[in-house]
C-alpha cells in the first residue's frame, strides 16, 4: 500500500494544479451564490460530477474500494486524506454525490452481490451514475419500520407500488436504494422488508421536486406505480432489508451527515465577526473558541469511531457524530445571526448578507432532522450504546 506521505504529495499535486488554496480565515461565498442562482442546484451537481470525474481519472476517487471494483484498495486513512486536502483548496463541494459515495458504496460493499458490486461500484467512483436514498415515506420517517411501499412477486419479477418523500437528489439520480415491504404478514414489522436497487428511469417511477424551507431544490417526492424489478435488484436477502438498511444509516450518520469539521462554518463566523467589527469582542471570541474546540473534538471522535467500526465495534455509535455535527451546524448559524443582530432578522431582496444569515438559520434546522432526528439519535444511543431500557411503545 502506498505510503501516506507519498500519497499526500500525489493528492496535493492534483488539487494544486487546478485550484488555489483557501484562506483559512475567510469564507468563500461563491458556493452560496451559486446555490441561490435560478439554476444553482443543477450547477452544484454538475460541478461535483465534473470534479469527481477528474479525481477518478487521476485514481483519487473511491480509493478505499477494492481494486476489482474500480477502487485502489487503500485504507480509510487515504480516503480521509483526500477529504482533508479537498477542504484546503477552493474546489467545488462533492456533497451532491455523497449519498452514492457514502451510503450506496457502503451498502453495496457490505451486502451487495458480486455481480452488483462489479456493475455499480465503478460507475459510482467515476460519477457516471448518481444515487439517491428512497427510505422515508409520508407516514414513515422516524418510524421507518412502518413503511408501506409494497413489493409483490409476480413470476420472476417484483412489482412495486408506493410513495417516498424527502428523497434528496432523486431528480438527478440514476439509481435509488429502495426499501419496500415484501412480507406484510411477518410476525415483526422489521422482518419482511427488502432493499432493492431501483433504476430511476424504470417505467412507473415519477419524481416530483419539492422546495425546502430555505428555498433549496434537492428534495423530491417519488411515486412508484406498478414498477417491475427483476430478482437481481434485491440487495442482501429477501425480507432481510432492515438489517441491510442499518448499515446504510450507520454510514449516513457517521460519514455523510456526521459533520467533518471542515471549518467552513467557522470561516463564515469569522467573516461575519470581521464584517460586523466584533472580531476582538471577548464574548464573541469565547463563543468562536467553543466552536473551534467542538469541531476539532468531533474530528477526533469521528476518527476513533471509524477505526472502532473497522475493528468490529458498534456502528450505532455513529449517532454520536450525527448529533454533534448537527448541533455544531446550528450553533454556528445562531452565532452568525447574533453577530448580524437586526440585520439578520429583516432583509430585502437586494440585501445578500441578510439573506445569507436568514437562509442559514433555516437551512441548518434540516441537519437536526436528516438521517434521523436528534431525538431518535438520543434514543439509539441510549438503547444500543449505553444499554438503557428500551423506549416504551
Ligand atoms: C435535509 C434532509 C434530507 C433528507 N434526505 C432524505 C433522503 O435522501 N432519503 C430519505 O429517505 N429521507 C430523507 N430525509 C427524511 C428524513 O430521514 C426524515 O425527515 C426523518 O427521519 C424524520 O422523519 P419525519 O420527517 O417523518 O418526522 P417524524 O418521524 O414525523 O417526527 C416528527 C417529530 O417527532 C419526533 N419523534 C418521532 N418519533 C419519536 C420517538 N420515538 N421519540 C422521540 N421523538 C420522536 C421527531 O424527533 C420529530 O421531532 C431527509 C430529511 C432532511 C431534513
Amino acid at each position: 500500500m502506498i505510503d501516506i506521505e507519498e500519497f499526500r504529495t500525489e493528492v496535493q499535486a492534483f488539487f494544486s494544479a487546478r485550484y488555489d488554496l483557501r484562506d483559512p480565515e475567510v469564507d468563500d461565498e461563491r458556493e452560496d451564490i451559486i446555490a441561490r442562482a435560478p439554476d444553482g442546484h443543477q450547477t452544484m451537481v454538475d460541478l461535483a460530477r465534473d470534479l469527481q470525474r477528474q479525481l477518478a481519472a487521476a485514481g483519487l476517487s473511491g480509493v478505499h474500494i477494492p481494486v476489482e471494483y474500480g477502487g485502489r484498495g487503500l485504507g480509510h486513512d487515504h480516503a480521509k486524506l483526500i477529504e482533508h486536502e479537498h477542504r484546503r483548496y477552493d474546489a467545488p463541494s462533492l456533497r451532491p454525490l455523497g449519498i452514492g459515495m457514502h451510503l450506496a458504496v457502503a451498502t453495496l460493499l457490505a451486502s451487495g452481490s458480486e455481480q452488483q458490486k462489479r456493475r455499480y461500484l465503478p460507475a459510482l467512483i467515476s460519477a457516471d451514475e448518481q444515487w439517491c436514498q428512497l427510505f422515508s415515506e409520508p407516514d414513515a420517517g422516524s418510524d421507518l419500520v412502518s413503511l408501506r411501499t409494497r413489493a409483490v412477486l409476480d413470476g420472476d419479477e417484483w412489482v412495486i407500488d408506493g410513495q417516498k418523500v424527502w428523497s434528496s437528489y432523486a431528480a438527478n439520480a440514476h439509481f435509488g436504494l429502495l426499501l419496500a415491504r415484501t412480507d406484510p404478514d411477518a410476525p415483526k414489522p422489521h422482518v419482511g422488508i427488502t432493499m432493492f436497487v431501483l433504476p430511476m428511469d424504470a417505467p412507473g417511477v415519477t419524481v416530483r421536486p419539492l422546495v425546502d424551507i430555505a428555498g433549496g431544490l434537492h428534495f423530491n417526492e417519488v411515486f412508484l406505480e406498478g414498477v417491475r424489478l427483476d430478482g437481481d435488484s434485491v440487495i442482501g436477502d429477501v425480507n432481510q432489508g432492515w438489517g441491510v438498511s442499518q448499515g446504510t444509516l450507520g454510514g449516513e450518520r457517521s460519514g455523510y451527515m456526521g459533520g467533518s469539521g471542515d471549518g467552513r462554518r467557522l470561516r463564515q463566523v469569522i467573516t461575519a465577526a470581521r464584517t460586523a467589527g466584533v472580531i476582538d469582542d471577548s464574548v464573541m471570541r469565547d463563543r468562536m473558541m467553543r466552536i473551534v474546540t467542538a469541531e476539532r473534538v468531533l474530528e477526533w471522535v469521528r476518527d476513533r469511531y471509524l477505526a472502532g467500526v473497522l475493528a468490529g465495534g458498534n456502528p450505532a455509535a455513529g449517532s454520536m457524530m450525527k448529533l454533534a455535527g448537527g448541533s455544531l451546524e446550528q450553533q454556528c448559524s445562531e452565532l452568525i445571526a447574533d453577530i448580524a443582530g437586526a440585520a439578520g432578522q429583516a432583509w430585502d431582496s437586494t440585501d445578500r448578507d441578510g439573506d445569507i444569515v436568514s437562509h442559514d438559520l433555516n437551512a441548518t434546522r434540516q441537519s437536526r432532522i436528516a438521517g434521523g432526528t436528534h431525538q431518535i439519535q438520543r434514543n439509539l444511543l441510549g438503547e444500543r450504546v449505553l444499554g438503557l431500557p428500551r423506549e416504551p411503545k
